[in-house]
């Protein structure tokens, strides 16, 4: 007889495991289905890795700034091959300490493709046959993969995804990163720093297109500091790789060669085809359908993370992990508002935003006031020789209320959590005692001249 479960969960991802995690916790019975390393994208091919690398690649860069911090260093470079080792060992204790906790919560795995064949009933396939299980609910969450451009699609080898550029075997001597994004921008932080010649093409008027436009023009200048080349407005026509080199051709009729094209332009759901058709599955034409319930058309069925395609963010998958969770083990919750969930790129220097942005509010007829603060006047920020960047605090001019941050600077990964608290708490900025010197308090000061009262920001011109 088949093995019976309260959940059984598709996919060992942030979203898969922390739902699984969350389901057991609540009493249930549950499995777990992955068909490669349990972790994901996040923890084997995406932000573990990434940032591992962007690790080392930040500790060179700051290692190049000593004389200007009145020390003498000599000698120091990038030792590629360390650097990989290093980021697969952080990978494997990670996926490891993964499938600790999972054992540790009694969620019984199973390692194959899972595939639904009817509400209830799911199929593992592996090398070893197949494994039907039933299930009361069915929570999905297979994720994503690069999205390829068809007219000049992945080789592997010279046109790559993320997934071979955080791989590569050696530093290449040059590379165009197709993609202005999340992932082309941290990636070129990456190579630019170890010595690659590091070109960016952007098809929209900016880099990091979805926040405010401010923030693209101060990240081109600021890559300009570390040797990478933003070409934005421009799109590719064709790539041709021959040899080890690659011709990256412009519209405008200019071609680029560099030995290796990341190719960064967004990631693609992934939902099992078969999945999708014996249950009838109904998809928004990129990924799959749900409510806030994360509830999809089939009941019993839910979907969260990369796989419904509404953040592309494992903590995003975190959260609609635990609302799926609730409601597969007898709760009712829906999801809260995604504009609060935090979005952080970590970039020399990082950018992070919370709520809604200038651009968004504008669209919406929102009129705002919005407070500044730069990094230069952050003494902390000033004495670590990291002063570039601003923080914007944007508020609402009819509800008088602060509706979204956004940031450019060292550390604001760290502190875009302090931002999302600050959102809707009732407390007045003035009576939250900050730390001094600390880089967060350019968060406080920017959050005080949006209400007029920074202490360190001149008054605003009036007229
Ligand atoms: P993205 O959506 O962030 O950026 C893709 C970029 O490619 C956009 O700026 C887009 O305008 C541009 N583009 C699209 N087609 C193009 C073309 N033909 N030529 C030139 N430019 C083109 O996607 P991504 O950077 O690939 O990242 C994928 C997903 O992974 C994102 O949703 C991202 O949020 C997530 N991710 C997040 C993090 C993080 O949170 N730090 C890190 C990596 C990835």
């Amino acid at each position: 007889m088949a093995d019976s479960f309260d959940v059984v969960v598709i996919g060992g991802g942030p979203g898969g495991y922390a739902a699984a995690i969350r389901c057991a916790q609540k009493g249930a019975s549950v499995a777990l289905v992955e068909k490669a390393e349990m972790g994901g994208t996040c923890l084997n091919r995406g932000c573990i890795p990434s940032k591992a690398l962007l690790g080392s690649a930040h500790f060179l860069m700051l290692a190049k700034h000593a004389p200007l911090m009145g020390l003498e260093i000599s000698g120091v470079k990038p030792n590629w091959a360390k650097m990989q080792s290093r980021k697969n060992a952080i990978v494997a204790g990670f996926c490891k300490g993964v499938t600790g906790l999972v054992q540790s919560n009694k969620i019984k795995t199973f390692e194959g493709r899972g595939i639904v064949k009817a509400a209830g009933q799911v199929v593992v396939e592996s090398a070893s046959g197949q494994t039907e299980v039933q299930a009361k609910n069915i929570i999905l969450a297979t994720g994503s993969k690069p999205t390829e451009i068809p007219v000049f699609p992945f080789d592997g080898e010279t046109v790559i995804s993320s997934t071979e550029a955080l791989e590569l075997a050696a530093i290449p001597t040059s590379m165009v990163i197709i993609g202005g994004g999340v992932i082309g921008c941290e990636m070129a932080c990456v190579y630019a720093t170890v010595g690659t010649k590091v070109t960016i093409v952007e098809a929209l008027d900016n880099l990091l297109p979805n926040e405010d436009d401010w923030v693209g023009k101060m990240m081109v200048k600021e890559f300009r500091k570390l040797g990478i080349q933003s070409l934005v407005s421009q799109k590719v026509t064709a790539v041709q790789a021959a040899g080890g080199v690659a011709k990256v051709s412009l519209e405008g009729g200019e071609a680029i060669e560099a030995e290796k094209v990341l190719v960064a332009v967004g990631r693609t759901s992934v939902c099992d085809a078969e999945t999708i058709e014996n249950i009838g599955l109904k998809t928004n034409g990129k990924a799959i359908a749900v409510n806030g319930k994360m509830e999809t058309s089939v009941a019993g069925v839910y979907a969260i993370g990369d796989a419904v395609g509404t953040t592309y963010l494992a903590h995003g998958a975190f959260a609609e992990a635990e609302i799926a969770a609730e409601n597969a083990t007898g709760g009712d919750e829906t999801m809260g508002d995604y504009n609060l969930i935090p979005r952080a790129v970590y970039t020399f220097p990082e950018v992070a935003s919370v709520g809604k942005n200038e651009a968004k509010c504008a669209r919406e007829g929102i009129e705002t006031v919005v407070g500044k603060a730069a990094f230069r006047s952050n003494g902390r920020s000033v004495a670590h020789n990291e002063g570039a960047g601003e923080v914007r605090v944007i508020r609402d001019k009819a509800s008088g209320c602060v509706v979204g941050v956004t940031m450019v600077g060292a550390s604001v990964t760290e502190m875009v959590q302090t931002a999302r608290a600050l959102i809707g708490s009732s407390e007045r900025i003035e009576d939250v005692s900050f730390a001094h010197p600390t880089v967060s308090e350019v968060l406080k000061e920017g959050w005080e001249d949006a209400f007029g009262i920074s202490l360190h920001v001149p008054p605003r011109k009036k007229g």
